[in-house]
């Protein structure tokens, strides 16, 4: 499923050549093929240690990784202007998948595809770059190449917690209206969803049943007391309740 891609709205991303990705991350892993592509493609690796047959992977399928000039390790293919020389030399086609999908990732939902980004790119976490949306079909395209990663009819929450998707779809939208509220009810709201009412209750309406009660006393409670004391006020009494007889 590619078409009709769900994007992520208000995101950047345009590859300023930092190299960072080249350089912080663990081994990039290839399949059997791409070696075999790799090892025909006429480039100089004056990088490669000696003894190692010149091969740009190793035995277990992952790109060399050599000693990087300020400590550290980076891929054998960054090149001292911090750019790809597969991509320079060949262009993007010759690069392993995982090198030309990043930083997004693919998930198929029952409700379509979604596109993630990684935080791990430097131009995604200073919001450089076009938006998403300007790169559509690109990401079309990629989305075809990219492994995917699938979320079926129930997804796991927490470790032995899974609901189902369109239980998932009301947290969600509850999560999201929450991140948007900065005040101390918000903050404490966006919390507990997790830490306590979504873990405990048989559903997400009953965690949200749940939640909605304690906030009203909490925000009766607050005029007089403050936040910080209405909430902590709620909180001891769902303890109370909590304790056995
Ligand atoms: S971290 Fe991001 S911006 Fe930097 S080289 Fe990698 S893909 Fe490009």
């Amino acid at each position: 499923m590619s078409a009709g891609l769900r994007l992520p709205e208000g995101f950047r991303y345009s590859c300023i050549g930092c190299g960072r990705s080249c350089t912080d991350f663990d081994a990039v892993a290839i399949d059997a093929g791409t070696a075999e592509r790799l090892r025909r493609l006429p480039l100089f690796h004056p990088r490669l240690p000696a003894g190692d047959g010149g091969l740009p992977y190793t035995r277990d399928l992952t790109l060399r990784r050599v000693p990087a000039e300020g400590g550290g390790a980076r891929c054998v293919y960054l090149d001292l202007d911090r750019r790809c020389a597969l991509h320079v030399v060949h262009g993007p086609e010759a690069k392993p998948v995982t090198c030309r999908t990043f930083p997004f990732r693919f998930f198929d939902t029952p409700a379509g595809t979604f596109v993630g980004l990684s935080f791990a790119c430097t131009a995604v976490l200073e919001e450089r770059g076009e938006l998403l949306e300007a790169r559509r079909p690109e990401l079309e395209y990629l989305a075809r190449l990219a492994p995917r990663e699938r979320i079926g009819g129930e997804v796991r929450v927490a470790p032995g917690r899974t609901i189902a998707w369109h239980e998932y779809e009301v947290l969600e939208a509850d999560l999201l209206m929450h991140l948007d509220d900065a005040t101390p009810l918000g903050r404490w709201q966006r919390h507990r969803l997790f830490r306590k009412d979504l873990l405990r209750a048989d559903s997400v309406t009953d965690a949200q049943r749940s939640l909605a009660a304690d906030a009203a006393r909490a925000e009766s409670l607050a005029p007089a007391r403050g936040w910080l004391e209405a909430i902590r006020e709620v909180e001891r009494r769902g303890l109370l309740h909590e304790l056995p007889g």
